[in-house]
């Protein structure tokens, strides 16, 4: 970020600021909202294997507490920062304020190359950090909420809950003090196809909005339209799988070695399975190798969903950009000069800052079910799937017909927690979606549907402090 002329966070202030012109509140609201409340840095030693002491250098800041718990992940990376984990809190905040998920934001982060260190001298300083957030009332379930990031995971995670656990005992909600844990430390199912899945929700309301979908020269629907990934991870892989499910075809997959293209479609589990085979996602049978992998951004489709890096659709390549929607699925794929282009050529980008907010939904849902202490779906299942029963026996009767075997098990069928988890998802992505494009339509000069976001997150903040009282 050096050679920016503005910082992470600047950058960030930036764009609110922009969004900010579109609406009416108080300067003193607008500047309450953008500032970031708590900031936390901190230094601690760690023995390492060798038996050597290291310093680690660890933040973790709240940028708002217009509601609690606040709410954002720890990441582990040598290019950890202040400015970064700012910016990164304060991202959290809008973004859980979009999808109406009633958090304030949060971010952490420990200055440490992951793979430069063992497991368990990992675990040490996981474990030495959050009980340095302990000590300083910066983490529980009604406080401040970590989940992963970059770098982490439900491993870390684990060791979280457990030290947290272990420095507060007694305290009934002490699982809901981070989310993202393995299932047998209170995680909740549907968390790792979270984001993919939130993704394919948000652009299918998109697509099934009549309107925008004429702006765009498409059809409505997702059936038949063809789609380019970048990105088979956890984001890309889910993401594209739900797309083909639906009947659109993924025409081409981008990976790090390069990409290929396949007019027909291809099947994301056959490549990741022959990536897994040959170490290489090219030479895919029926598909056509391109040689760069960026190549497959500028072809020709109707949706381009980028799902690896930052500034992959930049001011170079954005002018040969031929997809008709773009879907950031990744943070930041797409530049401020990306973003300009696309608005003269009438190409709709769909903004990473809720569109990828399925992972903090599920984390809410996970959250809710720590404090609830019970599996979603316990408690109406078998109830559901008697009432099914009954009713559809009763129909059968009175019709004298039978259905087939296969509509019964859906009929009868009563919800698992996963079934819960996915349709909550479903319902926040298909409302913060509505709530976005009514006011974008509302105001034609609001120039792109990522300021109409940020319009949608302020409106929502500055709501709440004023109700809250604080600026009467
Ligand atoms: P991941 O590490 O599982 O997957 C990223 C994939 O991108 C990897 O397979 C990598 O090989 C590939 N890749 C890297 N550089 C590439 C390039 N130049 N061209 C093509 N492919 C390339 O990570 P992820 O969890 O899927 O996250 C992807 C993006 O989504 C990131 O920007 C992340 O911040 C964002 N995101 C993730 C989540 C989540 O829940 N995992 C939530 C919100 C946002």
């Amino acid at each position: 970020m050096s050679h920016q002329p503005y910082s992470f966070f600047q950058s960030v202030e930036r764009s609110f600021d922009k969004a900010a012109n579109f609406t009416k509140w108080d300067k003193g609201i607008l500047e309450q909202i953008k500032a970031c409340n708590s900031i936390y840095s901190m230094r601690f030693p760690v023995k390492l294997d060798d038996g050597s002491i290291e310093v680690i250098e660890a933040y973790r800041v709240q940028h708002s507490q217009h509601k609690s718990p606040c709410k954002g992940g720890i990441r582990f990376s040598d290019e950890v920062n202040q400015d970064e984990v700012m910016a990164l809190a304060s991202l959290m905040t809008y973004k859980c304020a979009i999808v109406n998920v009633p958090f304030g934001g949060g971010k952490g982060g420990i200055k440490i190359n992951p793979r430069n260190y063992s497991v368990y001298e990992l675990e040490k300083i996981t474990r030495r950090y959050t009980s340095e957030l302990v000590k300083k009332n910066f983490i529980g379930p009604g406080i401040d909420v970590p989940a992963p990031d970059y770098g982490t995971g439900e491993r870390e995670m684990a060791w979280i809950v457990d030290t947290y656990t272990s420095l507060k005992p007694g305290e009934i909600d002490a699982a809901g003090c981070v989310t993202g844990k393995p299932i047998t430390q209170g995680g909740v199912r549907g968390r790792k196809e979270a984001t993919g899945l939130g993704v394919f929700f948000g652009i299918r309301e998109v697509c099934n909005m009549t309107d925008i979908m004429e702006r765009q020269g498409l059809k409505p629907g997702i059936e038949g339209k063809t789609i380019v990934v970048q990105g088979l991870g956890n984001v890309g892989y889910h993401t594209a799988k739900f797309f083909r499910e639906a009947g659109a075809k993924v025409v081409a997959l981008a990976e790090y070695e390069g990409a290929i293209f396949n007019a027909e479609g291809l099947n994301e589990e056959e490549v990741f399975q022959h990536r897994k085979a040959t170490g290489s996602i090219l030479n895919f049978p029926g598909a056509t190798n391109l040689e760069k992998n960026t190549d497959a951004l500028e072809l020709d489709c109707d949706i381009l969903i980028p799902a690896a890096l930052e500034n992959v659709i930049n001011k170079d390549n954005a002018p040969r950009v031929k997809a008709k929607i773009i879907g950031e699925a990744a943070n930041g794929p797409c530049t401020p000069e990306a973003d300009e282009e696309f608005a003269r050529r009438n190409i709709l980008c769909v903004p990473d800052m809720y569109l990828n907010a399925g992972g903090v939904t599920v984390s809410y849902f996970e959250w809710l079910k720590n404090l609830s202490h019970v599996r979603y779906g316990r408690m109406e299942k078998r109830f559901t799937e008697n009432m099914n029963s009954h009713i559809l026996g009763q129909i059968e009767e009175l019709s004298g017909k039978e259905v087939s075997d296969k509509e019964r098990k859906f009929i009868m069928h009563g919800p698992e927690e996963q079934d819960l988890v996915h349709s909550g998802l479903e319902e926040t992505m298909i409302t913060a979606t509505r709530e976005i494009m009514e006011i974008w339509k509302a105001d034609p000069s609001i120039p792109d549907m990522r300021t109409a976001a940020y319009i949608s997150a302020i409106n929502k903040v500055a709501t709440s402090y004023a109700e809250l009282g604080i600026f009467p």
